[in-house]
């Protein structure tokens, strides 16, 4: 019920009370001056403003007349609760609160990100595959949860709405829930702030949320306020006992994940954990076509120009679909007969050379730290333990982690497979060298000079 239905019943009520001829002017005056701030479970909470008004609603026939008069207008019986007007504005939160619950549980998904709108490859067919096979689940799930990691652009939030657009269309009875992890972290704290005389907000957010059958969450990586990781943990139990499936993606490995407590870590890794790698250029060039699918009269693009836009953005899908926006865009400028590579290489001309020399590769480290060295990848990714080559490994994972922010999984990955607490404690090592070894320190920025040049 709105606000101004409360104000209208007041209203009545007051009338009524006034009807009655029951007070003297003045005290009617006080009476009057408070607000039916809403009826919840039968409780009708009024406001008052001043401490006299109190004692007046508090006398026994005050209250008596009010409450008789109050349930006759309402309809049902209610008893009084009085609170401070200055109270009242605490409970207004909880109102939104409950609106953005309700909007937030009331999930929205890109309809763009379908499953068909997604192109598989090798770099994406498990994840592909992981999130289309628990769509049709049904009963307890084999793996719980799935988790995709990877960098940012390479499809993850598309998977998460691809999940919630199929199960919207094929099992409607299924209740779906998707966030941004930090949407979630506000929703939670803002139900937090709003402890009230209402009871526990954050009880009924956390009922609303473990009703769910698919909880997906995106950016779980940015879950890292205490408090929220708190309920969280509450509501994954629960959301898993209950069987839901539950779907998360991040941009780190969860091993990796720093700002999340290791009991909840260690539930993620009790699911099945998916990389999703770049794509590799025939998979570049297929979302490229995808993506001009239907509008191959309206813009006529030379096969070479989905070469070179394949070769050189497919870092990022988001870039890859950039660029060829751009050049979509500048053709409706310039309107050529057919967009060839030369016109690509001419209005691409800054980006490419963002994309081919400034960006620092792990590869390019790698090169780096063995010239430097005078190693071989062999060497480095090897097993010796001679100290010229335990060097060289930790310049090279500090690198990476310094200039690149690689996650420890993959810097492992480059050093013939190393397990990931061996880089992190190579990491430690190499910050504790730069303070105490002169020459170490020289070696990084020797490297670090070598890669700048290239
Ligand atoms: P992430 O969440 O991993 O950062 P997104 O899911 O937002 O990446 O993807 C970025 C853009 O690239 C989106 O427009 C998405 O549709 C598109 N995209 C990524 N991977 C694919 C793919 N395999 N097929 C089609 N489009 C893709
Ligand atoms: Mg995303």
């Amino acid at each position: 019920m709105s606000l101004s239905s409360y104000e209208v019943i007041w209203k009545q009520v007051l009338d009524q009370v006034e009807q009655s001829n029951f007070f003297t002017e003045d005290t009617l005056r006080w009476i009057k001056n408070t607000t039916l701030f809403k009826i919840e479970n039968s409780i009708a909470y009024i406001s008052y403003r001043s401490m006299v008004t109190k004692t007046i609603l508090n006398k026994e026939e005050t209250k008596n007349m009010i409450t008789s008069i109050l349930s006759e207008v309402w309809g049902s019986d209610v008893t009084i609760q009085l609170i401070q007007y200055k109270d009242m504005e605490k409970l207004m939160p909880e109102e939104e609160i409950q609106q953005r619950t309700n909007q937030l549980l009331k999930c929205t998904f890109n309809e763009e990100y379908t499953f068909e709108n997604f192109v598989e490859g090798k770099s994406n067919q498990e994840a592909y595959a992981a999130c289309l096979s628990c769509c049709n689940q049904r009963g307890t799930h084999m793996f719980n949860p799935i988790m995709i990691y990877g960098n940012s652009g390479l499809g993850k939030t598309h998977l998460l709405h691809a999940i919630g657009n199929y199960l919207k269309e094929e099992r409607p009875e299924c209740n779906v829930f998707y966030a941004y992890s930090g949407d979630l972290v506000s929703i939670l704290i803002d139900a937090m702030k709003s402890k009230n005389v209402h009871g526990n907000t954050v009880d009924k957010v956390k009922s609303l949320l473990v009703q769910n059958d698919y909880f997906l969450i995106d950016d779980i990586q940015n879950l890292t306020r205490e408090s929220s990781q708190e309920i969280f943990f509450t509501v994954y139990n629960e959301l898993i006992s209950r069987g839901a499936q539950i779907v998360i993606t991040s941009d780190m490995h969860p091993n990796e994940l720093n700002g999340l407590p290791t009991r909840l870590v260690s539930r993620f890794n009790a699911g099945l954990s998916i990389n999703i790698g770049k794509p590799e250029f025939e998979t570049s060039k297929a979302i490229l076509k995808k993506k001009i699918e239907g509008n191959e009269e309206a813009c006529q693009i030379e096969e070479e120009v989905l070469d070179y836009l394949a070769q050189k953005f497919s870092n990022d899908v988001r870039n890859l679909e950039g660029s060829l926006n751009r050049l979509i865009f500048n053709a409706t400028l310039e309107n050529p007969d057919v967009i060839d590579i030369n016109f690509a290489q001419r209005i691409l001309m800054n980006e490419v050379i963002v994309n081919e020399n400034d960006e620092l590769t792990i590869k390019k480290i790698k090169k780096a730290v063995t010239r430097f060295y005078g190693l071989t990848y062999k060497d480095i990714e090897g097993k010796s333990r001679q100290k010229k080559l335990m060097n060289a490994r930790h310049v090279f994972v500090y690198l990476s982690r310094e200039l690149l922010h690689k996650a420890y999984i993959s810097i492992g990955q480059e050093l013939g497979n190393r397990d990931h607490t061996t880089i992190s404690s190579s990491y430690e090592r190499a910050c504790q060298l730069i303070k105490n070894d002169v020459n170490f320190k020289m070696a990084v920025e020797k490297v670090q000079e070598m890669l700048e040049k290239k």
